[in-house]
């Protein structure tokens, strides 16, 4: 019998079949759609915990995906194993015509595309490409001169003036499911056939909530209230679109707007400069900074053992649910590099490793921000006061007695270092360290 032609939409990091940029590509493309995940074991066998809510995120967004298909009679194809060894299978069951997927800016990535593009190209099947993860990406928003921006405020105002419905719109990809291929269902590994359990993951909601973006200016740094969306895990793995939040957004904060900007501009950062994702300063002067690297002191941190309340409330709310308010990410990545001395890279590596929410571009951002060695970063000589900074962002102390209820009790660690102590300390060697070259 005649294998069918058909072509496949690829899913990656963009788990929904609503406002999905390749899929709607795929659908128009006159050729019957087969619907395709692949759990990458490349990317999932360097994950030590196998209890990671990630991995649980992805099964349970693609089980509702799969739950709503079987209603449709559409098979989706799920597989566990090596992205380019997979889609060769696929050639043997299917006469694949094209290959059809969203851009992935990270450098592993942007790797294996390469290869899988060259593979597919040898059989005479098409690969598409497409931007579906960001409203800007590569080389849309970049100075007159064709440089990209290194500095946020420019490149905000540049993305601000571009920005038009066109970019919002929503891709009507629910109009169209009929051009899915008929097929039995298909099976999905479970966690436990990968190696993998399930986990005590309670994932925030995908709407937007319009009270909050409302009152975001106001309530967005202060880690006690519901002042934030809530919304970078379905940001991270597609299933809330980038153009329907930020469509919703421009017309009601400003301020929230803004914040989605940062997400584009350091995923432009990422694209442009690929060497920051593989573990290099932005600004090389910093790889020079003279780290103390104690061990027991990085034990400290990651616990929440610091003997400061702030610190140890952020690291044991990110230990205990995978999420961590932005404001006290800042306060507890500022605290490793600057109090402690710890090279921001392990700080990163601990990050990636807990939070629900990882994205590698928005992640090695925020580490390089609050080291100074980022390309728009907090310069080295300001460091946060964990003490002023609980009297303005957690005055009446509700975020820091939810996670640390015994910080008044003389069983609360004492504080890890001296504060101006560290101060001191960091100044000096960070300016011998960058002086020095
Ligand atoms: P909201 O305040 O509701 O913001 C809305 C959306 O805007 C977020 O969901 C996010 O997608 C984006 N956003 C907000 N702030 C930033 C920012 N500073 N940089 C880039 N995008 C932003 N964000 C991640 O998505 N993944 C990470 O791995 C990550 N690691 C970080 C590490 C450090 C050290 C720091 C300082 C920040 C990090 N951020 C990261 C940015 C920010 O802290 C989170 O996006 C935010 O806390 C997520 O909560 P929310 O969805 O309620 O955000």
């Amino acid at each position: 019998m005649s294998k069918q032609d058909i072509v496949i939409f690829w899913m990656r990091r963009d788990l929904r079949l609503e406002d999905n940029a390749a899929f709607y590509h795929a659908l128009k493309s006159g050729y019957p759609v087969v619907p395709l995940f692949i759990y990458d074991t490349i990317i999932l066998d360097k994950l030590e915990n196998k209890a990671d809510r990630r991995v649980d995120f992805i099964h349970r967004s693609l089980s509702n995906i799969k739950t709503l298909l079987d209603k449709l009679k559409v098979g989706i194809e799920i597989h566990h194993g090596i992205p380019a060894d997979i889609l060769i299978k696929l050639t043997d069951k299917y006469n694949l015509v094209g290959v059809y997927t969203n851009h992935d800016y990270e450098p592993y990535a942007a790797e294996r595309d390469g290869l899988i593009e060259k593979i597919l190209k040898e059989r005479s099947i098409q690969f598409h490409t497409h931007k579906d993860q960001v409203i800007f990406e590569k080389d849309e928003v970049i100075k007159d001169n064709g440089d990209p921006y290194l500095i946020f405020t420019p490149y905000s105002r540049k993305w601000k003036e571009k920005l038009n419905d066109f970019y919002v719109e929503s891709y009507p990809t629910l109009d169209l499911l009929d051009k899915l291929l008929k097929q039995p269902a298909l099976p999905h590994p479970s966690l436990a056939d990968m190696g993998f359990e399930k986990t005590d993951l309670i994932s925030p909601p995908s709407q937007m909530n319009a009270e909050v973006i409302k009152l975001y200016d106001k309530q967005r740094d202060l880690p006690g209230t519901h002042g934030t969306s809530r919304l970078a895990v379905h940001l991270r793995f597609g299933t809330i679109s980038i153009r329907q939040l930020a469509s919703f957004a421009k017309d009601l904060s400003a301020v929230y707007l803004s914040e989605l900007i940062w997400r584009d501009f350091y995923h432009c950062i990422l694209w442009h400069f690929p060497r920051v994702g593989k573990g290099a300063s932005f600004k090389p002067a910093y790889d020079h900074i003279a780290w103390r690297n104690n061990e027991t002191e990085f034990e400290k941190w990651c616990i929440g053992e610091t003997g400061y309340p702030i610190v140890d409330a952020g690291m044991r709310e990110l230990n205990e649910t995978g999420f961590m308010h932005n404001r006290v990410r800042m306060i507890t990545a500022s605290f490793l590099c600057k109090h402690l001395l710890i090279d921001w890279r392990w700080g990163e590596a601990y990050f990636a490793q807990k939070l629900l929410d990882f994205d590698l571009a928005s992640n090695n951002g925020g580490w390089q921000w609050a080291a100074g060695s980022g390309c728009d970063a907090a310069p080295y000589f300001r460091i946060f006061n964990p003490y002023l900074q609980t009297k303005k962002f957690d005055a009446a102390l509700s975020y820091i007695n939810r996670w640390v209820p015994e910080n008044k009790e003389l069983s609360y660690p004492r504080p890890i270092v001296d504060h101006e102590f560290a101060r001191k300390r960091c100044l000096e060697v960070y300016t011998k360290s960058l002086n020095a070259r």
